[in-house]
């Protein structure tokens, strides 16, 4: 083998995926067609839960001073994230660029060996392994073989369709562009506000450069290899708006459709698929990146435990059962805002009922919770606990000798066992699992001591900041959600 895992693409999904592989200490080839990064500012900023994330992981300071914000929107319809319980906030504007580069920074530091102008061409799972063919930054073919392959290789994904992956959804239907522009004065204009016969969207990204959505509605969706000229988008943006932008200098040009699909299985066999190669849809309300980032962040300790022999393959089970129904929400959800701001004049009476609803706490949590995937509850075991399967809160704890927070003490990329009640028979049943769970006696203190785990004795935390075993309250045992979770004791007894 020449690793025991390859990821192919290192979009941000492989590079997150290369980098939570490698905090595990297994050993990971990334292949990356592009001999450089393309620069491209796409994905713009953070939802609250990859926010999260990077905190778990330490890698808010890396991105600098952003601009972090409770506004959003829901289908072009104003929402405000701040009835979420987070002690994050969304950025805004952090291009997709600066996010690979901080990603790709990341995971080469651990270790990753990134393969740039790599391109896989073909692969063969055989069973016990996959052998892969690549043409390799010379030009030359060469084969490498793997225990696994995770295709994180986009919405065009060449993992996906040789490992024959099903991807059913609905054909585009429309044609949109984008153009990041320099050199002319527009002023800003959400998502959402229609004009006749479309949409435009203006919003700043700095350093002088707009970017500008146009929807004319009708445009045929197109095949496209390469972008479109830029003298397109300037032409569709003056029939919809009467200004000629023809003479800006455009940064970067792209046309994007409504395509909505997702693959039927996140596995087969030996290849797992994580990112746009298991799901796409309109980039709507800012969550494709964000959802990629976090299936892998799913995914990574899981299939480290796998490899490293400590956990049985069945948890890999649990990354389909765990992001599938994710990924199909985000679809949902991407659709109902797709028709939102982008249909005309006939459901502005939906537009105006909706806006209405948004008004309603409830009504703006659910929403907020699922663009910001702060809804999310995975299926850990059952039990009458509410943080069971939830992301552990932010809390900051002071044990005996301990000084710390939830998000600190996963920077490892281990699992943590908080005793709140300084129980030593408790911690006695995890110590069978102290080469993957760090053990913490601590309680919390400052904002939401009291509140978010009050009558709690004990959480137990998965690698990815979920709550796998709470008491009181779950069905399951402490050794058995440990086994479960984080597969058998090394004591013969547990
Ligand atoms: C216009 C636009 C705006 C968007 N805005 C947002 C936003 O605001 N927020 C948000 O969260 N998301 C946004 N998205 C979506 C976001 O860009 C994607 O969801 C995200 O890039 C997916 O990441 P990924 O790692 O899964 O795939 P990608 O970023 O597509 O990365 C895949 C990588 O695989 C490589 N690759 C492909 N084939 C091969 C091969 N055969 N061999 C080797 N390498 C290969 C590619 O070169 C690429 O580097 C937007 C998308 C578009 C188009």
């Amino acid at each position: 083998m020449d690793a025991p895992v390859i990821v192919v693409g290192a979009g941000p999904a492989g590079l997150v995926l290369a980098a939570e592989l490698r905090l595990a200490g297994v050993d990971v080839i990334v292949l990356e067609k592009l001999a450089q990064r393309t620069g491209e500012s796409r994905g713009l900023g953070f939802t609250i839960r990859t926010m999260e994330i990077f905190d778990q992981r330490g890698l808010l300071p890396r991105f600098g001073d952003m601009v972090t914000s409770n506004a959003g929107h829901f289908g072009g319809l104003p929402m405000d994230f701040g009835v979420l319980d987070s002690v994050h906030q969304a950025a805004k504007s952090v291009p997709q660029s600066t996010t690979e580069a901080i990603l790709e920074q990341w995971a080469l530091e651990l270790g990753a060996d990134l393969r740039r102008g790599t391109e896989l061409l073909s692969l063969c799972d055989t069973g016990d392994g996959v052998e892969v063919e690549v043409r390799d930054a010379e030009g030359d073919r060469q084969t490498l073989t793997a225990r696994w392959l995770v295709g994180c290789d986009g919405g065009r994904s060449k993992v996906r369709k040789a490992a024959g992956f099903d991807f059913p959804g609905t054909a585009a239907t429309m044609e949109m562009y984008l153009a990041d522009i320099r050199g002319v004065e527009l002023e800003p204009r959400m998502i959402g506000q229609t004009v006749a016969g479309g949409m435009v969207m203006v919003g700043p990204l700095g350093d002088g450069v707009n970017r500008i959505i146009v929807c004319e509605r009708g445009t045929p969706p197109q095949r496209r290899d390469a972008p479109p000229p830029y003298q397109e988008v300037a032409a569709a943006w003056e029939r919809l708006t009467g200004i000629d932008i023809s003479h800006a200098e455009p940064v970067w040009v792209s046309a994007f459709g409504d395509a909505t699909r997702q693959v039927t299985e996140y596995r087969r066999g030996r290849v797992l698929l994580a990112g746009d190669a298991a799901h796409i849809h309109l980039p709507a309300g800012g969550q494709g990146m964000n959802t990629s980032i976090q299936d892998a962040v799913n995914l990574g300790w899981k299939l480290a435990a796998v490899v490293r022999g400590a956990a049985p393959e069945a948890l890999l089970d649990s990354y389909h059962e765990e992001r599938f129904p994710v990924g199909q929400r985000l679809l949902m959800n991407t659709r109902a805002q797709g028709l939102l701001f982008l249909s005309g004049d006939e459901i502005q009476p939906l537009r105006d009922v909706v806006g209405e609803l948004l008004g309603y706490e409830e009504v703006a949590k659910h929403l907020a919770g699922m663009v910001s995937g702060l809804e999310i509850r995975y299926d850990v075991g059952g039990g009458a606990n509410p943080l069971l399967g939830r992301r552990m809160p932010h809390l900051e704890l002071v044990g005996e000798d301990v000084k710390t927070s939830s998000a600190k003490l996963l920077r490892s990329g281990r699992g943590f066992l908080l005793d709140l009640e300084d129980n030593a028979h408790l911690r006695g049943r995890a110590a069978g699992w102290s080469d993957r769970v760090d053990v913490v006696t601590a309680v919390p203190h400052g904002v939401g001591a009291n509140s978010a785990l009050a009558g709690v004795s004990a959480v137990l935390v998965r690698p990815d900041g979920h709550v796998a075993w709470a008491a009181p309250g779950s069905h399951h045992d402490l050794p058995m959600a440990l086994g479960r979770w984080f597969g058998p004791s090394r004591n013969p007894l547990d």
